[in-house]
């Protein structure tokens, strides 16, 4: 091989989600890391909403803090405004929400890459990889340098061929607004012989805050004050929160849909600009108004875009529409109608390669020591990108490090483990994102026992530094504590009439262990250990899952048979006839996939992107039901 400025064990290209948290992962691991990233600066950079978690993202954000990454950690140091979100349905489903300030956010990744020795990272668009003997071994940048590594680890976002669309007459080469697409590497990886396909994603315009009109929107305050949430296990005493800042919510009403009613045909989506796939979760506002048209009007959030900044992100906007369409249509949406808009909203256009050519290892199966992760893959989200980031680092890792077997989570032990399963072997046919829907162990795969699910596997790793492991064992001994305590003490039916009355449920009529009663709904286990005599000091998030630990202690094996015997009826039989269309207990997706699809079997119904374990599960009662 010519000249090599330097060797690694592994290469990361790219400083996005996936780059990142593939590079920290590959380093916990004790490997030699580069990261290699068009700008230094953009290094963690969100590109669309400034927001981290949700449902089923909330728990990947945990997972990959559970792995040792650093979504969570930095998330911790830039949260402006936190919600719970499903906080009426109790914390078996609640679901952290956290809206950032993107340059913190920034910051605060670069800074927690920076603390790992063995990590480097350089400035520099990677043009080509360097082969040897059909391997990956090493990447050459458009300046010429030259770095060797066992295993490269490519994760280049949207960028690959990226082309903007702002109307059907405005196109720009991009990989993001204000950055280069990447085409000289996008060309040797199709001449590799790799399958290459296209998908779409668009994001909203931004608005200057001091043009809003404060007064005419509903405010929408923070709530971590009633929670105290910490993404990241790991304590960092001196870590202060922020100051708090509102969301806003508005609407989008009938004088805005009139204008994009008007001009959907000057919109790149809807004027035939672009042709690709988008997410179906992410709609952009062109395509609510399309295809929902008896929606009276639509949710707008202003959500801060930072605390030294008074730009806004309008989410709910996402449109490819002309510029001045678009002001047009800020406008006439209440609190804005002086509003000054600071970026126009765009769509954009890239390349992915269709995972089923990864391993679950996120190897390219055809050419040995390479890596992809991210939305190269096909996936939509930052969470997406972060978990299949940290699955890559340590793979890659691992390959290079020569250690063992590799690591592929199963689907019972976390939402990474969905992801990877799904993509890998069910493919994607529009942009991926995870939803709870997607995994078949909902009850058991919280975000809040994300340590006790993972930690195991990150200590077998080496993954954690001492100061971490000794913050996972105090955690796991005060939920090992509280469940002991539950077990060993027993209230009499006197000491649990009013928790029990206040439940609705069957009164007692002998005394019952703690760890019993709280299985009913509505009764807590720090009240029960209250009432017992037994009142224990302090809660946070360990009562949290000890109690739910208690309480769906049975669900784990229902769980894991309901989906056993999914598996064992992949032969249930699916006449052609059947009215998917009208079977409510599915998702659209589903109804929509099956209807164009109509598997014979459901097993060929499994295989469907999209059709989740939950769909399955519903279709089979359907049939049942219509037979
Ligand atoms: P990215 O975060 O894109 O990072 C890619 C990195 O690779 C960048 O640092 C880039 O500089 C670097 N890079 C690229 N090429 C090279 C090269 N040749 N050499 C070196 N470095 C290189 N997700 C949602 O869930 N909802 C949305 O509504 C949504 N809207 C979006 C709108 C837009 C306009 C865009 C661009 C993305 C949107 N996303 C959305 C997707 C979300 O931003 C991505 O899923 C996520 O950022 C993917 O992370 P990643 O690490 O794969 O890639």
């Amino acid at each position: 091989m010519s000249w090599l400025e330097a060797e690694f064990d592994v290469i990361v290209v790219g400083g996005g989600h996936a780059g990142t948290e593939a590079a920290v992962a590959a380093a916990r691991l004790g490997a030699r890391v580069a990261l290699v990233t068009s700008a230094l600066e953009t290094i963690g950079q969100m590109s669309c909403n400034p927001a981290i978690g949700g449902v089923a993202k909330g728990t990947v954000v945990r997972e990959v803090d559970a792995l040792g990454g650093i979504m969570g950690r930095a998330t911790d140091r830039a949260t402006l405004q936190f919600r719970m979100l499903n906080r009426s349905k109790g914390p078996a489903v609640w679901a952290p929400r956290a809206q950032c300030d993107r340059g913190l956010y920034r910051r605060a990744v670069r800074t927690l890459l920076e603390r790992h020795a063995n990590l480097l990272t350089i400035q520099g668009t990677v043009a080509r990889l360097i082969m040897d003997d059909g391997r990956a071994a090493g990447v050459e940048t458009l300046e010429g340098r030259r770095f060797g590594a066992r295993a490269v680890v490519i994760t280049t976002g949207t960028f690959l061929r990226g082309r903007i669309h702002i109307g059907t007459t405005t196109q720009i080469g991009g990989g993001r607004a204000g950055e280069a697409p990447t085409t000289h590497l996008a060309e040797q990886l199709e001449a590799a012989g790799l399958t290459v396909a296209r998908f779409k994603t668009g994001t909203p315009p931004r608005i200057d805050g001091r043009s809003v009109d404060f007064t005419r929107v509903e405010k929408q305050e923070s709530e971590l004050g009633a929670f105290a949430y910490r993404w990241s296990h790991f304590e960092d005493p001196g870590l202060e929160p922020l100051t708090q800042l509102p969301c806003f919510i508005t609407h989008l009403e009938d004088a805005g849909k009139e204008i994009i009613a008007t001009h959907i045909g000057e919109s790149a989506m809807y004027g035939g600009a672009i042709a690709s796939r988008g997410p179906r979760y992410c709609p952009s506002v062109e395509d609510k108004i399309v295809k929902f048209p008896e929606a009276a009007r639509h949710q707008l959030f202003l959500e801060p875009e930072g605390l030294e900044t008074t730009e806004m992100y309008v989410n709910g906007l996402s449109t490819s529409l002309p510029a001045e369409v678009q002001l047009r249509t800020l406008r006439t949406v209440r609190g804005l109608e002086q509003v000054r808009m600071t970026r126009a909203g765009y769509a954009i256009e890239y390349d992915y390669y269709p995972p089923t050519q990864l391993g679950l290892t996120f190897q390219v199966r055809a050419v040995p020591g390479l890596y992809f992760a991210g939305q190269i893959n096909g996936t939509t989200g930052y969470e997406e990108a972060a978990g299949q980031g940290v699955l890559a680092g340590l793979n890659a890792g691992l390959a290079a490090l020569g250690r063992g077997e590799p690591l592929v989570l199963g689907r019972e032990t976390s939402y990474l483990g969905v992801l990877a399963d799904d993509i890998v072997t069910r493919g994607v046919d529009e942009p991926y994102r995870l939803f709870t829907s997607r995994s078949e162990f909902r009850l058991t795969v919280r975000q809040d026992n994300a340590l006790r699910r993972l930690a195991p596997v990150a200590e077998r790793l080496g993954l954690y530094d001492a100061p971490e492991r000794a913050a996972v064992a105090r955690r796991m001994e005060r939920e090992d504590a509280l469940t002991e305590t539950a077990r060993r003490t027993t209230i009499r039916p006197e000491q649990a009439a009013a928790l029990v009355e206040r439940s609705g449920t069957a009164p007692l009529s002998h005394a019952l262990k703690v760890a019993e009663l709280v299985r009913r709904p509505g009764i807590g286990l720090a009240e029960l250990l209250a009432a017992a005599g037994a009142p224990i000091d302090e809660g946070g998030e360990a009562l949290v899952t000890a109690e739910l630990e208690l309480k769906y202690a049975g669900y784990y094996v229902r769980e894991r048979r309901a989906a056993e015997k999914l598996q064992r009826m992949g032969g249930f039989a699916l006449a052609a006839e059947l009215p998917y269309e009208t079977m409510r207990s599915l998702t659209i997706e589903a109804r929509q996939k099956l209807s164009a699809q109509r598997p014979m079997t459901l097993a060929q119904a499994a295989r469907i992107p999209g059709v989740t374990p939950a769909d399955l599960q519903n279709l089979v009662i359907e049939v049942e039901r219509w037979r």
